[in-house]
C-alpha cells in the first residue's frame, strides 16, 4: 500500500492519495489550486482521470480548494466525491449547481464504502466544521487511517484507528512556539482549543495508544511552519512511543511538495 502526501499544511493546502498495486487509486482532500493538484499526480504517475473517488474530510480552504472553483476538480475530471452530509450542506449554500448530482455522495459517521477494491470507513472527528470526517481505508495488504485537523482525540477515533498499519496523524504545533508566536490570542486559542488541532504532545499521547506491534509507519502530517518543525514533532512522538515500547517508523509530511510513504 503506497500512500502520498501531495502537500501538507494549512498554508499550501492538503491532497493525499492511497493507491495499492493494481487498484485504481483513492485522494484524500483537494486543498490545492487545480494546477497544483494536476501537478502533483503527475510527479506520481497519475491523470485525475486515474483517481476512482475522492473522500473530503472538511470544508476548510486548505482541504478544498480545489472543489471551489467554477468547475470543481472533481466535475472536469467527472470523480465521484464522498462527504459528509454537513459538507454537502455548506458546498450547496455557496457552490449549488457546480458539480453533477451523480458525482455527490454523502459518507455518514460510521458509514463504510466498498470502492475500487478498498473499504473506506468514515467516522466524525471533532473539528470547528460542518461534520468533519476521518477515514480508514482497508485494502487487501492493509490498512491506513487519515485524520488531520482535530482538537483532541476522542475514544471513538482510537477504537477505529487502534492497530492499524499506517497513521497519517496531524501534529500540528508545538505548545510553547504557539503561545509565543505573536499570532492574535483569538487564532491561539482556536488553534490549542478541543475543536482545533492536535499538538506534538498531545499527537504523541494518542498514538501511543493507537500503536501496536502492528503499526509499520506513522506519518505526521499538517504541521504548522510557523509554530512546529519537522524535527521537533518526529522526536517528541517518538520518544513517547519508545516509553511504551515502540519503535514504528516515523516519517514527517512536508509542508508543500510530493512525498512518498508505505510500501
Ligand atoms: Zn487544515
Ligand atoms: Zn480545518
Amino acid at each position: 500500500m503506497r500512500i502520498f502526501s501531495l502537500s501538507s499544511s494549512s498554508k499550501y493546502g492538503n491532497a493525499y492519495v492511497i493507491w495499492e498495486d493494481t487498484k485504481r487509486p483513492l485522494l484524500i482532500d483537494c486543498g490545492l489550486s487545480l494546477r497544483r493538484l494536476v501537478n502533483a499526480l503527475d510527479e506520481i504517475g497519475l491523470c485525475p482521470e486515474d483517481i476512482a473517488a475522492m473522500f473530503i474530510t472538511h470544508e476548510h480552504s486548505d482541504h478544498v480548494r480545489a472543489m471551489c472553483l467554477k468547475t470543481p476538480f472533481a466535475q472536469k475530471f467527472r470523480i465521484p466525491v464522498f462527504a459528509s452530509p454537513g459538507f454537502w450542506k455548506w458546498f450547496d449554500a455557496r457552490h449549488s449547481g457546480y458539480i453533477d448530482p451523480c458525482l455527490v455522495h454523502c459518507i455518514e459517521d460510521n458509514q463504510r464504502v466498498n470502492i475500487s477494491g478498498y473499504t473506506v470507513h468514515g467516522f466524525l472527528k471533532p473539528h470547528d466544521a460542518a461534520e468533519p470526517m476521518g477515514y480508514r481505508i482497508d485494502g487487501v495488504s492493509s490498512s491506513a487511517g487519515f485524520v488531520m485537523d482535530l482538537g483532541h482525540v476522542p475514544q471513538s477515533v482510537e477504537t477505529v484507528l487502534r492497530g492499524i498499519e499506517y497513521l497519517v496523524f496531524e501534529a500540528n504545533h508545538d505548545v510553547e512556539m504557539e503561545k509565543n508566536s505573536g499570532r492574535p490570542w483569538s487564532l491561539i486559542r482556536r488553534v490549542m482549543g478541543k475543536l482545533g488541532h492536535l499538538s506534538n504532545d498531545e499527537a504523541a499521547d494518542a498514538l501511543s495508544r493507537l500503536v501496536t506491534p502492528c503499526t509499520r509507519q506513522v506519518i505526521l502530517t499538517h504541521l504548522s511552519i510557523d509554530c512546529n518543525c519537522p524535527e521537533i514533532a518526529a522526536s517528541v512522538v517518538g520518544d513517547k512511543l519508545e516509553a511504551c515500547g515502540y519503535r514504528p517508523d516515523i516519517k514527517v509530511a512536508p509542508a508543500s511538495g510530493v512525498s512518498a510513504f508505505g510500501a
